[in-house]
């Protein structure tokens, strides 16, 4: 059977160096690469809702954002197919199926959706939505029988639990369903961004992020004040790369040829890391390589973002084209699924 990837993301916000890193850089490389049989890229506005219900307008207006994101980081119409989770129904039948299948316990173990819980302060008030969300992701994923999941280490756990799902179905029913695998950055680095505050997740509810969208001037402000090492006071002090979020993001970000043209005095990352630890290399200096760093990945993506801009209807045409492909492709995979659980009565 061949190789199907699909993945997503919440339509909360512009998307950031951490989906960059995490999830969306490898897409582009794996369409370009086109080595699978399809390819799924959709923009969870269920999911979005389970947190932010009573903000309608602001999932909308994101969901035009991430489609910028998309297309300008790369990914094409042509060789993918982009779509909005709410306009497939069927994910929402095959979730009610799925709730059967894994027991409360089992959703509340899950380390990601605990953090998540205790980060927007929910406590004894969780949506039974937001609760269910990594069941209802299960079912995003097998409706398409993905095989290959590309996403940051916060997803391990969600694909552990789809794992187990598919299992059981499997089990139940009838072998229909195909178990996922999460495809995980090469660079561990960007198997989970720190934000420029240097705090564990790069991630939009905690304002510590560099946008895709953001213009150089903010790049700068951005970098300029980012988490170093609070012991580096002089130049001539030894400095620590460890927890430095500036080395950090060179090693997510840079590449040797980063460093012939903007700072050839070294030759790779390494050089400078011995060099900054022993002492003598100033922060400021490094943010401007890191500076430098970002905007030539990021130039391009602006770029593009202008062109895509200038037409927004044609985006939603694109997003319409391809909600009718992905729901054509789910229900068949649910015609399946009800024969396998005998509920197809006529
Ligand atoms: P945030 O956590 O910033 O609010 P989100 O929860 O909306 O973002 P998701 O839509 O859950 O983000 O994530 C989309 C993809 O991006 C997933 O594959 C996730 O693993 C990846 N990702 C998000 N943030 C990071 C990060 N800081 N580092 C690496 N990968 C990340
Ligand atoms: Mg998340």
């Amino acid at each position: 059977m061949g190789k199907i990837i699909l993945t997503g993301d919440r339509p909360t916000g512009k998307l950031h160096l951490g989906h960059y890193v995490g999830s969306l850089r490898r897409r582009v490389e794996l369409q370009n690469l086109g080595d699978y049989d399809k390819m799924f890229v959709f923009m969870a506005d269920v999911q979005a809702l389970t947190d932010n219900a009573d903000n309608p307008e602001k999932i909308r207006q994101n969901i035009i954002e991430v489609a910028l994101d998309y297309l300008s980081a790369g990914l094409t119409p042509e060789k993918c197919v982009l779509y909005i989770q709410s306009q497939i129904p069927e994910l929402a039948e095959l979730t009610t199926y799925f709730m059967n299948l894994v027991s409360v316990s089992r959703v509340q173990r899950n380390p990601t959706v605990k953090t998540e819980i205790k980060m927007r302060n929910f406590e004894a008030n969780i949506p039974m939505g937001f609760f269910a969300y990594p069941v209802s992701q299960a079912a995003d994923i097998a409706a398409f029988k993905a095989t290959t999941v590309p996403a940051g280490e916060d997803q391990e756990p969600m694909l552990e639990v789809t794992r187990e799902i598919v299992r059981r179905f499997n089990q139940i029913y009838a072998p229909v369903l195909v178990e996922p695998n999460i495809m995980l950055p090469e660079n561990a680095t960007a198997r989970r961004l720190p934000g420029t505050d240097g705090k564990e997740k790069m991630s939009k509810s905690l304002g510590n992020c560099i946008y895709l969208s953001d213009d150089a001037d903010t790049v700068w402000k951005k970098v300029k004040t980012m988490y170093t090492d609070p012991a580096h006071l002089n130049v001539s002090d030894p400095g620590h790369v460890e927890g430095n979020a500036v080395f950090t993001y060179l090693d997510a970000f840079s590449t040797d040829e980063d460093f012939a043209e903007f700072w050839p005095e070294f030759k790779n990352l390494d050089e400078l890391k011995a060099a900054y630890t022993a002492g003598g290399i100033g922060d400021m200096k490094c943010k401007k390589l890191l500076n430098s760093v970002l905007n030539k990945m990021l130039d391009p993506i602006r770029t593009r973002r202008h062109e895509y801009e200038q037409d927004i209807p044609e985006i939603y045409n694109i997003l319409k084209k391809g909600s009718l492909a992905a729901r054509e492709t789910a229900a068949q995979t649910m015609d399946e699924v009800r024969s396998a659980m005998q509920i197809n009565y006529f």
